[in-house]
Parts: C-alpha cells; structure tokens; sequence
C-alpha cells in the first residue's frame, strides 16, 4: 500500500473495538495479566532485560494509542520500528542516553535547534560527553571527517554520534546525509561504534526519508508537521528493532513516554500529513517567488530558489522529494524593519514553532535563536533583519496580501 493508504488503515483493526472506525483513547495506567508467568515475562521484557513477546504492562512502558501511532509512523518512515515521547526534546534526550556515556563523542551541526544546543552543552557536556559542532553546508562531510581525523586515537573503544539536522534551523541550509553515512561506514570498518542521527523534523515525513540513505536513527519534534495543529507537544524516533528497544527501554526508566490522549491526536493528525505538508508546501512556494520580488525584501532562502548551479541545489535534489514549507527571508533594513513587518501581519501569527496548519511568523535572532553565541549567529547568517515563516494551509492569495500589507508599511 502506499503511504497516503497506510497512515489511515493501519495499526488498528475496528473489528476488535466493537466497529468503532476510530481508535478509543485507552486511559488506563495498568494491564491485566492472562497468568503470573505472562506478568513475569511481560515485565523483563519492557525493562529490556530479556527478548521475547512484548505486552502490556504499565502505560509509562506502552499503549495502545502509542502503537498506533508507532506502527503508522514507522510505516511511513521506511522503519522496523518505532516510539513515540512527550517531546521532541525528550525523544533526543532519551536516543542520546541509549548510546552515549561519559567519555564518549557526539559531533553535530551547527545551527541545530536552540533547545538541542542548550541540551548539548549544558547537559551532555556536564555528563562527560564531548559535544563538537560543525557549520551546516556543502562542506560539512569534508569538515566532520577532518575534525574526526585529529582526533581518531581518542575515539578507540567511544561511541560517536554524527547528529544532523539538515535543512538547517532557521538558514534553511541542506548537509548530504549519504556523505555522512559514508564517513559512518568507514568509523565501523575501524572497529568505532559510531550512529548516524537524523533530526527530519522540517521536511519528514513527507519530503525527505533519511533511512532509505542507511541512517540509523530518524527523530522528531512531532509537536510540529506530525501534530500539524500546534496542539500537542510530542517526539518520535524512528530506526532498528534492536535500537527502538533500546530507546523504548530508556523511555520507561526515566518516564519520557507520552499520554493516550496525545498519542490519539497524532494518530489522527497522521492521517492528513500528506494533504497537509503538500498543500503547505505549494503556498510556499507562491509566497516564497512572491517576497523574492517583492522591493523591500533583500533575499529569501527556500530550496526551490536555491541557486541552480549550487551545490545546495545538488543535495536538494538528491535527498528531498519537495521544498517544504518553511521560509527564511531578510528584509531590507534591521531590526526595526523587520519587526514593523512582524507588527503589521494580521493573518499571519507571531509565534515561535512550525509546522501548523496556521502561517507562522518569527524573528529567529530575537526568539526562536535568543541563546545562540554570536559567532554561530553570524555562520549561519541569523541576522537582525532576517524573519522565518512556516506556511501554513491557509489561501495563498491570503497569506500574500498579508505580507504585502505588512512589508508596505516599511
Ligand atoms: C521544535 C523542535 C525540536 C524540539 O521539539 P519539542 O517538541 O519542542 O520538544 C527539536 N528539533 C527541531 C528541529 C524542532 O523544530
């Protein structure tokens, strides 16, 4: 089946819940055990203790709703399986904690997302664990392999973690995941136990599948496309069987795990991610071709504009299957430009996150950005008069006029 098919059918079986087409929400914390040894057996299972049949135990370990969801996802991502968080935060989090420990080394990009620098620094850090960054673009395999290279004798018996979110927050700027596979492969064949995380949140699960490039691990904020509704904070990670029972194994001793009701809203949401991202993805497009004309706007970032001898354009062709729907522009100005623009969109909503069905707009370097030092901010051209929006569903005739109104006004 294809996947428009699948995230509608899947995972649940009305015949089982008295026809109900929709899943029931199962808001129970605790499960009854058919006998002692099934109880037994259940539990080392979830605490990852032995291998076996999985069940139900306790809703910190597992629920339906979780399967749902897990089981479409998965689906959908290319995965063996699949687990859902509280967070898009936690579902980094508890990945990371799987497979690193004091000593060992997590190289990633830079910009990554605000909250995943801060959890880099001020906590993986204090853990023990080496957090190296390197500039997202064109170069970025050329330059992970160079800093991997000056220190290969320290990574003897570590685990390494090449951590990449490509397009890059807010700079829309693409790494090749294949080029960072390759470096992987080649840290394997040396005997380093090394994983290649995908952070797909701005362009998965409809227009880039990392796995299908032989990366281990594809993780989300689910908060953002997968939601879809800027109604639920959530995460997802996607991989091996044996990895996901890892992280789930995590995910039950610290209680990152998400809730029946959320869970529920994603299950539902799934099933219009497709309509969604595209319809949002062809706003985009007329508005991004729209500010790129527009005289107070001095350049706009957004994949299909990328400059076709590029070789930003390159990878883009190679690794995404569409645009996507979030755009970075600069007006033409500062500060005080930008914010006039911000002040003056009544369609458009002035908030942090993506993703929604609703446009949203920001100013990165004063918000979504605040806490990144100043020379990361000027890497990736995070600048006082650069705004970024998430397109949402809306009339794109709408969402122009919006824009024209509010860029006027400077
Ligand atoms: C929002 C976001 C996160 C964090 O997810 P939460 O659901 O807010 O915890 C991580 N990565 C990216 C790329 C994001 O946009």
């Amino acid at each position: 089946m294809e996947k428009e098919t699948v995230v509608i059918s899947k995972g649940y079986d009305p015949l089982k819940y008295n026809g109900a087409v929709k899943p029931p929400i199962f808001l129970t914390s605790t499960y009854k055990f058919k006998s002692a040894e099934e109880g037994e057996s259940f539990i080392r299972v979830a605490l990852g203790l032995d291998k076996g049949e999985e069940g139900y135990v306790y809703s910190r370990f597992s629920n339906p709703n979780f399967d749902i969801v897990e089981e479409r996802l998965s689906l959908l991502e290319g995965a063996e399986a699949g687990a859902i968080f509280c967070s898009g935060m936690a579902a980094i989090t508890s990945t990371l904690l799987a497979f690193v420990k004091n000593g060992d080394y997590i190289f990633y990009t830079n910009p990554v997302y605000g909250g995943t620098e801060f959890l880099f620094k001020e906590f993986f850090e204090k853990m023990g664990v080496s957090t190296l960054h390197i500039n997202a673009g064109s170069d970025t395999p050329k330059l992970i392999d160079a800093k991997i290279n000056s220190i290969k004798d320290k990574l003897k018996g570590k685990a390494v973690i090449l951590y990449i979110e490509t397009p890059a927050n807010p700079n829309n700027v693409m790494v090749d995941i294949s080029a960072i596979v390759k470096i992987k492969e080649k840290l394997v064949k040396e005997k380093i136990d090394a994983k290649v995380i995908v952070d797909n949140t701005f362009m998965g699960p409809v227009f880039q599948s990392p796995l299908e490039q032989k990366v281990d691990i594809v993780l989300y904020s689910a908060t953002k496309f997968i939601g879809g509704h800027s109604d639920v904070i959530a995460g997802a990670v996607l991989g091996s069987k044996v990895d996901i029972s890892k992280i789930k194994a995590i995910r039950g001793m610290i209680g990152t795990n998400g809730n029946p009701f959320d869970a529920w809203l994603m299950s539902r949401s799934l099933e219009t991610i497709h309509l969604r991202m595209q319809r949002q993805m062809e706003n985009a497009v007329e508005i991004a071709k729209f500010l790129s004309k527009h005289p107070k706007v001095e350049k706009v970032i957004y994949p299909e504009l990328y400059n076709k001898k590029s070789e930003q354009y390159k990878i883009y062709k190679k690794q995404c299957k569409g645009p996507g729907s979030l755009i970075s522009f600069y007006v033409k100005g500062g500060k005080k430009e930008a914010f006039k623009v911000l002040n003056n969109v009544k369609l458009c909503k002035l908030a942090v996150s993506l993703g929604g069905t609703e446009s949203l707009i920001e100013h990165p370097k004063a918000m979504t950005h605040s806490e990144v030092d100043a020379e990361t901010l000027k890497d990736a051209e995070i600048t006082d008069n650069m705004i970024r929006l998430s397109v949402g569903i809306e009339n794109s005739k709408d969402l122009i006029n919006d824009l024209k109104a509010a860029l006027d006004k400077i």
